[in-house]
């Protein structure tokens, strides 16, 4: 087995691991239940292990994981242009404002 992901906290090494899972890889994880003593034992955080024959496509899963958190958490909010509301980042469209309007394609459709 390699250790393909060391986690900051218990819950994001299961995340991973069902990641790589739903990916088709066996993956376990290491060390969490070492979690709680971790101010006598030393620096000991849960890991994710897999196959070594494995490990080269779960490490770029495991890469697209950590891009996608960095992503989610980077993006800054913004004021929506329209309403001024002011939005998440993860949200990509106003959840204020109704869909673009004059685009309803069932008057064009139907009187042809
Ligand atoms: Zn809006």
């Amino acid at each position: 087995m390699k250790q393909v992901y060391v986690a900051a906290e218990p819950l994001t090494a299961h995340v991973v691991r069902e990641v790589l899972q739903s990916k088709g890889f066996f993956a376990v994880v290491r060390d969490e239940h070492i979690f709680g003593l971790r101010g006598e034992v030393g620096s000991v955080y849960p890991s994710v292990w897999v196959h070594e024959k494995d490990y080269a496509e779960t490490r770029k899963l495991v890469d697209a994981f950590e891009a996608g958190q960095r992503g989610a958490s980077a993006r800054p909010a913004w004021t929506c242009p329209q309403c001024g509301e002011r939005i998440e980042g993860h949200f990509t469209e106003c959840w204020k404002c109704p869909p673009e309007a004059g685009d309803s394609a069932g008057d064009a459709a139907g009187d042809a």
